[in-house]
């Protein structure tokens, strides 16, 4: 018998699978709003103007090599990254009390969390606690075998309430304040993937204080940092008030950090993880939590990949590409707020024609890469078939892949099969 007689061929990846269906189809009219991945107006992925200026400065630089990096990674990449995050003026940079590893972009920060945690997490009140990770329901598809992949398993929160459209902050409280004590929450930075709805900073502070006051380990997941609302600052507005929150509690804080959105460095998998905790003040916790991590990296990746590193390092380390890369933000994010707006009143203009009544008023209420149309999964599979619009089954579309040239078709394609 065959030596794997117990494994099966599975079904290709949703989304890149999606990808792939939508490759292969030669309809002319045809869109893709599966992938978050930013598209100009034409339809074609961007090089943002910051990282085009980086890479000739980069390659003009005659210490320039592909050696490799430390196994912690390139240090004026994490530690430019940190502020990034933090702020420049951030206490705990200040303080030295920030542990910062480089790692395969969001994804990798997100895995090697997982491992980290998965060996080493003790606070939790029970088993239970210590091995379960809470994640949104809805979440990023990738999150539950992320976690479950190293033996952790997952739980849901409320968040999303489909009849409204809006935040289930009730059930996101209940579920906070039920889960055992030291239990480990999943949080979306900014622009949640798949919602594009965020918490306000009321409901963040709600959010915050309940987590503190059970004692749970927040994980933040930054995938989107500046991409939602073209700030820097607002969009790290949550992790930076919990932070300031952390005296509060005893636990730390993981920041899973990824540059592939807000500087499309996408296949370049540049990201960080970044742990900070009450503990630091001891520096021996401190090199205990780094030198662990890096023990994690060494074994699955020996060292992390130097391209993308250096290339986002030196738009941060520089200031006038720095003032570049916060234009480059408000480009994307502008031109996405555009689109919002314009999906809108297109589907609007259609409903006052045919005397429909769907409120699409949820499309530039959320922000971010993507809209949470409220499709059902038999429209969804009619779009693709019927109109060659291709989006995942939740009814989730990547808003970067509407244009001037394809929204009234699509808004036609939404109305007709709502309709
Ligand atoms: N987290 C969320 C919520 C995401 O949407 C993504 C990408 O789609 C990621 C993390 C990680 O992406 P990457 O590994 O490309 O940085």
């Amino acid at each position: 018998s065959s030596s794997f007689a117990n494994i099966t061929t599975l079904p290709p990846d949703p989304l890149f699978g999606l990808s792939a269906r939508f490759k292969a189809d030669d309809r002319s009219s045809k869109v893709d709003l599966g992938i978050g991945a930013y598209r100009d107006n034409s339809g074609k992925p961007w090089i943002l103007p910051a990282v085009k200026l980086a890479e000739k400065k980069l390659q003009s630089d005659n210490t320039y090599n592909h050696e490799y990096l430390p196994i912690s990674g390139h240090q004026p990449f994490t530690s430019a990254a940190a502020k990034v995050i933090l702020g420049s003026d951030s206490a705990v940079i200040r303080d030295d009390a920030v542990v910062s590893i480089q790692s395969l972009s969001g994804t990798g920060a997100l895995h090697v969390a997982a491992s980290f945690l998965n060996k080493f997490y003790t606070a939790g009140e029970n088993e239970a606690a210590r091995k379960t990770i809470y994640i949104s329901n809805p979440t990023w598809a990738n999150h539950v075998q992320i976690f479950e992949s190293v033996g952790m398993k997952t739980a849901q929160y409320p968040y999303w309430d489909a009849d409204t459209k809006s935040l289930d902050l009730k059930g996101f409280l209940a579920a906070i304040e039920a889960a055992p004590r030291g239990s480990i929450f999943l949080l979306h930075a900014c622009a949640h993937n798949p919602t594009g709805l965020d918490p306000t900073q009321a409901q963040w502070k709600q959010i915050i204080k309940a987590i503190n006051d059970r004692g749970h380990l927040p994980i933040f997941d930054s995938a989107y940092q500046g991409f939602a609302s073209g700030s820097l600052e607002a969009d790290s507005w949550a992790v930076r008030y919990a932070i300031a929150e952390q005296s509060k509690t005893q636990q730390p804080i993981f920041i899973c950090q990824s540059f592939a959105k807000n500087v499309g460095m996408y296949g370049e998998r540049a990201g960080v993880i970044h742990v900070i905790s009450p503990d630091f003040k001891n520096k021996n916790a401190f090199q205990a939590v780094s030198t662990n991590l890096q023990k994690i990296i060494r074994s699955e990746l020996s060292n992390p990949p130097a391209y993308g590193a250096k290339v986002v390092a030196t738009v941060l380390n520089s200031p006038e590409l720095y003032k570049q890369w916060e234009q480059d933000l408000v480009t994307m994010s502008s031109r996405i707020s555009l689109m919002r707006a314009s999906l809108k009143l297109a589907l609007d203009k259609l409903e006052g024609q045919t005397g429909g009544n769907s409120n699409w008023e949820h499309i530039v209420s959320q922000q971010g890469m993507f809209s949470f149309t409220g499709l059902s999964a038999l429209q969804v599979s009619r779009m693709e078939k019927e109109h060659a619009v291709y989006l995942v089954s939740s009814g989730r579309i990547s808003m970067a892949g509407l244009n001037e040239d394809n929204v009234e078709y699509v808004a036609k394609a939404i109305h007709e099969v709502v309709g």
